[in-house]
């Protein structure tokens, strides 16, 4: 026995700081010690409004990001005289970098400016992005929402006043009945998994939608395997259940949607399918109790759901209400269960169940807080009612073709249930609710030295809205807003690169890219996008993409196609925003923001982006950013923070305003902000008093409240669009009966009058549809790995502990089969490529599907990874299967593979055939050559490991 006792932890030299974790959108507080300038570990912050103090094994995992081998170290020019991607580059002083780029930018700018196109990967901080391309005055910005999950923003924002996604969240504490619809456990992942928890505990069922039993689904208490692109099939078929049985919520329908308003019944004509409007603009209901037309927005009418008859109105149409063209549409057959079936590869009783299951927990089992409160009419209640079913919806529905009307069926079958921002069912996330859609447009015309009037990205509502020339062609070089994909509110990331390629419908001058890996997992069609990074002009023999700047903390396989690379720094060592003009931190009960601000000294020539966007906005003179002498407006980032104002007393954080910090949500700018940020652990929280908790749309002190703090511009009701008359005036277009722009291609005039359909409905995705299933007889789709993904982790020692390759994941009794045995190496081929990957066989995969773990594979000597790392030589990607382009159609131009409404990339929609692959054939397939290490990146090591810490010796 020796009598020195053993110290684990001399805290002496320890600090405690407080930040919010980067690597996925939950934006879990974080609890750092550091020492010696070192993170000796990071741990969960208890009192954190997201994460309750869990922390999962990527945030836990931030320690080695900061030690990562691959971050870069310095800005970089690709070396005279080398070529584009042959990873040959020299350091170049800031100071010079910044000069170079100016003077490209001022050229642009003073120009055409949309010859910038400067797009953004997983960043968090689009309102300081979109203000820079805004004042720069590009129309060419959008950040990664159209490659990632917009169907589900857009389906939702275009329907209801929030959405899934970060817009909402289910009223964790007091839902009975929870559905989860195509969620991998990436998403939302602290707060999704406390949730389980605490339904589990209190016995509420949880049923999972997805066709591979994994993660959340696993502890699912039921797993329906469903055929991947079929889930807004199957909603409508619950919806027909309901529907045919008069299980609906009456009162919800008549008081807080357009169910009851009037349509135009007139097919051919200009308004068919358009509200019939009073001469306020107003739309008109029948009153029950007057038996006569009304205005549907003047409170103490009666409205009627009048589910039979026509009216013909007093100037002699005919109109209809919204509810009775529900029911004549999905009271057909094609939604009855045992149809539905047979597409979605669900059993008819399961479908039917499952509908009735929630309306027995929706109508039976309503929950009751007794609160007054007072409605948009001035009518008084004396308690909320709950109807305690919500629902979570995610990239599984959104990434097919057919996800923005998945989204809106999801949403439609919520709705009949009542289950909307009320006690235990779907509650808007401040600053929702908003207006259906959200009232800002996108900007339309660019001029040299100009910004533009308005945000690039906005919700059309609309064919004038479009972002198109006077002969109809996009102004876009991502086509957003154009009659290809009209409701592209975030952009179209995945279209970039070949647009810019094929110079359609322009060349551009200069491509900045912030945290997008375009040249590996961030792109469909890997391989191909590669080639157009370095192809050149057969004429001028230059690039026909001529300035590539890539942004990023770390060496991925997009900076090795840059021309001039900008190092950012860590999540550790800068300021930064988790801003409510943004995507805050808010829980369902209180308005919530945080920051990060640098916890660490940068030891390289780094600097954060934000610092470098808000320093060139003061070159480039932005009005914005500049005082009317040409001074810079805002020293840095942290100035800008503090001082920049969107509207009197509105800035980027809510609390701690005013000049002695004792004003939140509005408030003059506070000096000292930050540090009564730094003082409260990184975050503000303000709870919502209970009277304006649910039923917020049409809650007057809620609505008054969100004016005050400039949420949405005016206190009046925001009514749920079940029936969408944004979308009714495209179709119209696409019919060639609209009293305003029309499309003159065939193909665009088809697919809006196909797919614009004013009420949700299914069709088979678009790729599908021209991909025969009975030579690609699998679905085959990606999850992205919750031990990984969003942090581009694949240098980060730990996680690679978790995962190092990933499988091909396959039904177990399908494969063999098909004589495949688990681990064996097959071929997967697809119309548009092919892949030799490994197999694993598992129960838990719906029978005509496979799947993989996303963006784990990687390019040789990226990421400063060895060369024969398991992720390049035995990971793989699905994105070489995956077509950018939809397969061509005879007289057609090459159409965008993305949801014809959205944009949103179809990356779930493909199909492939399977094979084993010959003996000797093994090892993963294609390859890519090395890429070579930056200046000063160390040399790959066989085994990441560091010392954060001296060890603990046990034994002294
Ligand atoms: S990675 Fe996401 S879930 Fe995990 S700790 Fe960070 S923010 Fe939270």
């Amino acid at each position: 026995m020796t009598d020195q006792v053993t110290v684990f932890e001399d805290h002496k030299n320890q600090r405690i700081e407080y930040s919010t974790c980067y690597m996925c959108a939950c934006r879990c507080g974080i609890k750092v010690t550091v020492e010696n300038d070192n993170v000796r570990f990071i741990q969960g912050n208890r009192n954190h409004p997201t994460n309750q103090g869990v922390l999962c094994a990527k945030g836990s995992a931030g320690i080695m990001k900061q030690n990562s081998p691959a971050k870069l170290h310095q800005p970089l020019l690709r070396k005279p005289g080398t070529a584009r991607g042959a990873g040959e580059f020299v350091p170049i002083s800031w100071e010079k970098a910044l000069d170079m780029l100016t003077a490209r930018l001022q050229n642009i700018r003073s120009t055409n400016p949309d010859k910038l196109a400067f797009f953004t990967g997983r960043d968090q901080m689009q309102a300081l992005t979109g203000l820079w391309a805004q004042q720069f005055g590009t129309l060419n910005w959008a950040a990664h929402g159209g490659f990632c999950s917009v169907n589900m923003a857009a389906g939702g924002l275009y329907m209801m006043p929030f959405a899934f996604w970060e817009f909402g969240d289910p009223d964790w504490d007091r839902t009975k009945y929870f559905m989860l619809w195509g969620v991998a456990e990436d998403h939302a992942s602290n707060p999704i998994k406390i949730a389980l928890e605490k339904l589990k505990r209190r016995g509420a069922k949880f049923v999972a939608i997805n066709p591979a039993r994994t993660g959340y689904q696993a502890i699912a208490d039921e797993w329906v395997a469903i055929k991947p692109g079929t889930d807004g099939l199957l909603a409508l078929s619950m919806v027909h259940v309901l529907l045919e049985r008069e299980l609906f919520d009456w009162d919800f329908l008549i008081r807080y949607t357009n169910a009851p308003f009037l349509i135009i019944d007139a097919p051919g004509s200009s308004d068919h399918g358009l509200f019939w409007r009073n001469a306020a603009g107003h739309p008109q209901v029948w009153d029950m109790c007057t038996q006569n037309f009304a205005d549907g927005m003047e409170a103490g009418s009666n409205p009627s759901l009048s589910l039979l008859d026509k009216h013909i109105n007093p100037a002699g149409r005919t109109v209809r209400t919204v509810m009775s063209l529900m029911i004549e549409k999905y009271l057909d057959a094609s939604y009855a269960p045992e149809q539905v079936s047979k597409i979605t590869g669900v059993p008819a009783e399961t479908i039917e169940r499952l509908a009735l299951e929630m309306a027995q927990v929706a109508f039976e089992e309503t929950i009751e807080i007794d609160c007054e409160w007072t409605d948009w009419t001035g009518r008084k209640h004396d308690k909320f009612i709950g109807r305690p079913v919500s629902m979570y919806a995610m990239r599984g529905v959104s990434a097919h073709s057919n996800g923005f009307q998945s989204a809106r069926a999801i949403h439609l079958l919520q709705i009949l249930l009542g289950t909307i921002d009320c006690p235990g069912g779907f509650c808007a996330k401040p600053p929702y609710p908003k207006p259906v859609p959200p009232p800002v447009k996108p900007a339309q015309h660019s001029a040299p030295n100009q910004p533009l009037s308005s945000s690039p990205l906005g919700y059309p509502t609309g064919p004038e809205d479009l972002v198109i020339d006077e002969q109809g062609n996009p102004k876009r070089i991502d086509k957003a807003f154009s009659w290809e994909t009209p409701l592209s509110i975030q952009g179209l990331l995945h279209m970039v690169i070949t647009n810019a390629h094929n110079y359609d419908p322009y060349r551009i001058d200069t491509l900045i890219l912030f945290m997008a890996n375009m040249a590996w997992n961030s792109s469909m069609n890997t391989a191909e996008i590669q080639k157009m990074l370095v192809a050149k002009d057969s004429e001028d023999g230059e690039y026909r993409i001529p300035f590539i700047v890539v942004s990023d903390a770390y060496h991925s396989e997009m900076v090795n196609f840059a021309d001039l690379i900008l190092p950012d720094t860590t999540y550790l060592e800068r300021y930064d925003t988790l801003s409510m003009l943004d995507r805050p931190i808010s829980e369902t009960d209180a308005v919530c923001d945080s920051i990060r601000h640098p916890i660490l000294k940068t030891n390289r020539d780094v600097r954060a982006w934000q610092e470098v966007l808000v320093d060139l906005a003061g070159r480039l003179q932005f009005p914005a950013f500049v005082h009317e002498n040409g001074e810079k407006r805002y020293q840095d980032y942290k100035d800008f923070i503090v001082n920049y104002q969107k509207e009197p007393g509105i800035g980027f954080l809510s609390g701690w305003r005013g000049k002695n910090g004792d004003q939140h949500l509005r408030g003059e700018p506070n000096p000292r902000q930050w540090e009564a940020y730094i003082d409260h652990q990184s975050f503000f929280q303000h709870h919502l008093p209970l009277n304006i908790r649910y039923f917020r749309f049409v809650n007057q002190a809620y609505l008054d409240f969100a004016v005050e703090a400039a949420y949405i511009p005016k206190a009046e009701p925001m009514f749920i669009e079940i029936y969408s008359e944004p979308l009714q005036r495209f179709r119209l277009a696409g019919e060639g009966v609209y009293d305003g722009p029309r499309p003159t291609q065939p193909a665009d005039r088809e697919r809006l009058a196909k797919y614009f359909d004013p009420l949700p409905f299914w069709y088979e995705p678009l790729e599908q549809q021209r991909v025969s299933a009975e030579e690609y007889p699998f679905f085959a789709v990606n999850q992205r790995p919750m031990m990984m993904y969003h942090s581009w982790d694949s240098q980060n020692a730990w996680l690679r502990q978790i995962i190092a390759q990933n499988f091909l994941y396959m039904n177990r009794q399908r494969g063999e089969h098909l004589g495949i045995a688990d681990k064996s190496w097959v071929w997967v081929e697809s119309h548009n490529g092919k892949i030799r990957v490994q197999v694993k066989l598992i129960e838990g995969c719906q029978e005509d599907t496979v799947w993989t773990w996303n963006a784990i594979g990687k390019q040789s000597g990226a990421w400063a990874l060895s060369p024969d790392a398991p992720e390049a030589t035995r990971g793989f990607l699905m994105n070489h299967l995956i077509s950018e382009l939809l397969p061509e159609k005879t007289g057609e131009r090459r159409l965008t593979n993305s949801d014809p409404i959205t944009g949103q990339a179809a990356w779930y929609d493909l199909r492939v055939r399977i094979y084993p692959a010959a003996p000797g054939e093994e090892g993963t397939w294609p390859t890519f050559p090395t890429i070579k290490p930056l200046p000063d990146e160390p040399r790959p090591v066989d085994r990441l490991r560091y010392h954060t810490h001296p060890p603990v010796n046990l034994k002294s």
